[in-house]
């Protein structure tokens, strides 16, 4: 196991890491981390970074857990993207201040009124929105109403997301970049076919 983060630390990126190692956030991300395989090294902040993430859930470029950020192998350097780190050392925050697992309960509530308000698990989600939406590859996607949503969900048995965007609104780029992933998620990898593009359409 890697122990509390030493060297230049802010006070607050200290306090953050010993909060998510006490109320075992970062222990369990770390778990995971050896569970899937991944290579797990020393990042910005206080940071871990767990590095060639491979498994199909969640269906993200990264998410982080406790202080530990996963990165699908596609990101081989997480510091050559500065805004995508910043964004998930903003849910690391998030967790210290959820006491750490529970964040996840809560996280997902809210995914699930963005997309029941917007069709989208970020526009709405007060998490992504606090870390910030353009950061973690996310474009903002207007509310849609309430009722139509819910009719629309029922007529078509869609709790999931998958549908795809209705070509009018700034999510265009970014759902397509998404398509072959059902659902539009957190920062998706780079593409390497297009060198020299920023990922995750920051
Ligand atoms: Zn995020």
């Amino acid at each position: 196991m890697i122990g509390l983060p030493a060297g230049r630390l802010r006070p607050g990126e200290w306090m953050r890491a010993a909060a998510n190692w006490a109320n075992l956030s970062t222990p369990a991300g770390l778990v995971l981390a050896r569970a899937a395989g991944c290579r797990v090294r020393r990042g910005a902040g206080g940071l871990r970074y767990a590095l060639g993430y491979r498994s199909p859930l969640p269906a993200a470029g990264a998410f982080t857990v406790g202080n530990v950020v996963f990165f699908r192998p596609a990101f081989t350097d997480p510091d050559a993207h500065p805004a995508l780190v910043a964004h998930e050392s903003r849910h690391c925050t998030q967790y210290a201040l959820c006491l750490g697992l529970p964040f996840l309960p809560l996280y997902f509530a809210a995914a699930g009124w963005s997309w029941l308000r917007t069709g989208d698990p970020a526009s709405r989600n007060v998490f992504e929105r606090a870390a910030g939406l353009q950061a973690g590859g996310y474009a903002e996607r207007p509310p849609r109403p309430l009722a139509a949503a819910l009719g629309r969900s029922r007529s078509r048995g869609d709790l999931g997301g998958g549908q795809s965007g209705d070509g009018s609104g700034p999510l265009d780029d970014h759902s397509k970049m998404c398509s072959n992933q059902g659902v539009r998620w957190e920062a998706q990898p780079p593409r390497p076919a297009r060198l020299g593009e920023e990922p995750g359409g920051q």
